[in-house]
């Protein structure tokens, strides 16, 4: 992902070590070629670790994705330079690409002072220190989109910084955690509408065929049997699979990893999530158009922000969404909604202009 000119900006020049020129991919796909679909599964490890440290050295790690392509992810820069050069493994002959989302992350910047900045321009002064796209978080409010000061960075990283400079402001950096993605028509998490193989099912009462736009039966969800609707922020299940999410792109591990983890963790619904939910911002949900990007927003106060998220049961139009299920989703451009994570205790003031 680079957009070619790595010039700094002329405010954010001098004083910043670039980040784009220590910025190399870490994470490569081998995969195999061969003209019967043979994959790694047939061959010894013993034989690929050979020959991936005999040609390299040591990697930080090789990993096989779905017993098809090995997944590696390498540890300096020049590692990262000859293993996009290696045509064989032992006498396989392999391709060697980097992955397509991982060597990027995505984090969360709020800067008052970048308000009224277009993003176009905010690409273009940060480009030097690894940014490679950025989409402001707007809210509708009263039928109109505002912007806020709340911008969502994707970095040509795996790792995220710290902080980034702007012009002469430091700002902080936080991860980017999309909400769960969940099904518009059977309502399960984990694909969107466009790809559902399921039956159209009520989000409010979990009778099967109709919507839920009309429905006034009582409120059963789908995916936890609870007295709620299926897109109740107060379900077990919602929850589980947003720290799910969360746990995935923290660790930067695989989503059936991530599921694992969650799932040896919390047997209940009463320990991380919500230590987590408590010190964290919840943002209202973002459709997903790439376009004018809104944020149903319908009563923001500043008493929902603190423990429950703000719009907890409001009903979400039908249009496909999107959230991370898998390696490929973790840089989609698209998101559904999000939640911030916070470092520090300001999140009442976050949309309050
Ligand atoms: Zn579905
Ligand atoms: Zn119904
Ligand atoms: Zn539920």
């Amino acid at each position: 992902m680079s957009y070619g000119g790595k010039k700094s900006g002329p405010f954010s020049g001098q004083q910043i070590a670039s980040n784009s020129s220590s910025n190399f991919p870490t994470f490569f796909i081998i995969k195999r070629v061969s003209t019967s679909d043979e994959s790694f599964h047939s061959v010894s490890p013993f034989l690929v670790e050979k020959a991936i440290t005999g040609s390299i050295g040591d990697v930080k790690s090789t990993k096989n994705l779905r017993s098809v392509d090995l997944l590696v992810e390498v540890q300096s820069r020049k590692q990262s330079e000859q293993i996009v050069k290696l045509k064989k493994i032992s006498n396989i002959p392999i391709t060697v690409s980097p992955h397509a989302t991982l060597n990027s992350s995505k984090g969360v910047i709020t800067c008052g002072e970048l308000l009224n900045v277009p993003t176009e321009e905010i690409l273009k002064e940060l480009q030097g220190q690894g940014v490679s796209h950025v989409r402001r978080i707007s809210i509708r409010r009263d039928g109109q989109l505002l912007n806020t000061k709340h911008l969502i960075f994707t970095f040509d990283s795996a790792k995220l910084p710290e902080n980034i400079k702007a012009g002469y402001m430091r700002l902080s950096v936080r991860t980017y955690i999309p909400n769960p993605l969940r099904c518009f028509k059977c309502q399960r998490f984990g694909h969107s509408k466009t790809s559902c193989r399921g039956t159209l099912t009520c989000a409010r009462c979990v009778e099967v065929g109709h919507e839920s736009t009309d429905c006034t039966r009582t409120e059963k969800c789908v995916n936890c049997q609870g007295e709620h609707t299926s897109f109740s922020r107060n379900c077990i299940a919602w929850k589980r699979e947003k720290e799910i999410i969360s746990t995935k792109i923290k660790k930067q591990i695989s989503y059936p990893e991530a599921r694992q983890l969650v799932n040896s963790q919390t047997p209940t619904s009463g320990n991380s999530y919500v230590s987590v939910a408590k010190k964290s911002f919840s943002a209202p949900s973002v459709q997903k158009n790439p376009d004018a990007s809104a944020v149903t927003c319908p009563k923001p106060s500043d008493s929902t922000a603190k423990a429950s998220p703000p719009i907890t049961n409001l009903p979400i139009p039908s249009s496909p969404s999107v959230a991370p299920v898998s390696e490929a989703e973790l840089a989609s451009p698209d998101f559904t909604d999000f939640q911030l994570v916070r470092n520090k205790k300001k999140a009442e003031k976050g949309f309050s202009n």
